[in-house]
């Protein structure tokens, strides 16, 4: 990392950069009622090889747009014509139905979602993801494993039903909080909700007794890494997950960070090397605070209950 500051003191990787490129207001979001909802990872994969049995997307694309999405390596060839990532999403809003008549669920694990967030904006109006969890909660499906992976606060509308899931079985929801800056979550993430309102909505959610994680994934810049353990530690949860940026590229790129993040960290001067010197400050931390911490593939295997 370099050593160079600000005259005014601020470390160089929090410098302001130019302002973010304005996005498109075009409005992407459609709604089909066609494409598998649910499918089985039959082992392989990322989330097969985490032991999930399913993925569950209820959406292909996403509002939030993140610049480092590994989803828009795949799934940008179904975009309306002229929307780059994060300007379009399809909505299944067959989902809900596709849940309540598929065979019983209990006794196996689904993670939702692997290429989109159940949580959009789109979802507030749409009620897709909540049809399904309606439909989970079903008693055919008791005893189901659920991981709910998000950047949303809004998933807190679905506390009930997360619970009401929890009780014959096992829900974790998996908030993505990829920094502690909003200075760098601005960059890398601006159309995702704050920071701050996610770790809110985490306290609720633990408030009421739903099971949850941090996945710091992929981590970010941080600003103080030893405070952000200090607030994950003080949040209950089951875990924590650090995952740096996959600088290299995998599968035809499936699981790499695409160059708009890339190069948004060196116009802040700062590699994935440094990214990594950062995360082993606050796995270190977490561990010191006493805190469940994983990182890479292994902190996203299927959970399991948390004991409080
Ligand atoms: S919220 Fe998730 S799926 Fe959506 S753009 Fe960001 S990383 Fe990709």
């Amino acid at each position: 990392m370099s050593t160079e500051t600000h005259p005014n003191g601020t470390p160089p990787h929090l410098m302001p950069l130019p302002a973010a490129p304005p996005r498109s207001a075009a409005s992407g979001t459609r709604v089909v009622t066609r494409g598998a909802v649910i499918v089985p990872t039959q082992g392989k994969g990322f989330t097969g090889k985490c032991g999930f049995d399913y993925n569950l997307n209820p959406a292909i694309g996403c509002r939030f747009g993140c610049s480092y999405c590994y989803a828009a390596n795949f799934t940008q060839d179904k975009a309306p014509e002229g929307l780059a990532w994060g300007q379009w999403t399809t909505l299944k809003a067959q989902s809900g139905a596709a849940i309540s008549q598929h065979a019983p669920l209990g006794g196996k694990s689904i993670y939702m979602s692997t290429a989109t967030d159940p949580y959009q904006p789109a979802e507030k109006e749409a009620r897709i993801t909540r049809g399904i969890l309606e439909a989970l909660a079903l008693p055919k499906h008791q005893g189901v494993t659920l991981v709910v992976q998000t950047r949303s606060p809004l998933v807190v509308r679905d506390t009930e039903l997360l619970l009401d899931i929890h009780r014959h079985g096992l829900v974790q929801v998996n908030m993505s909080v990829t920094t502690d800056s909003e200075g760098v979550r601005k960059h890398f993430e601006p159309t995702c909700p704050p920071i701050e309102t996610r770790l809110q909505a985490v306290a609720q959610l633990v408030a009421a007794g739903v099971q949850c994680a941090v996945t710091v994934t992929p981590m970010l810049p941080l600003e103080d890494p030893l405070a952000f353990a200090a607030r994950l530690a003080g949040l209950h949860l089951n875990s924590v997950v650090i995952q740096p940026f996959h600088e290299v590229q995998t599968q035809m790129g499936v699981r790499s960070t695409r160059s708009e993040a890339l190069d948004t960290l060196a116009a802040m001067k700062l590699t994935p090397e440094d990214i990594k010197v950062q995360a082993r400050v606050l796995w270190k931390e977490l561990r010191r605070l006493g805190m469940n911490v994983g990182a890479n593939q292994e902190g996203f295997n299927v959970p399991e209950r948390q004991v409080r």
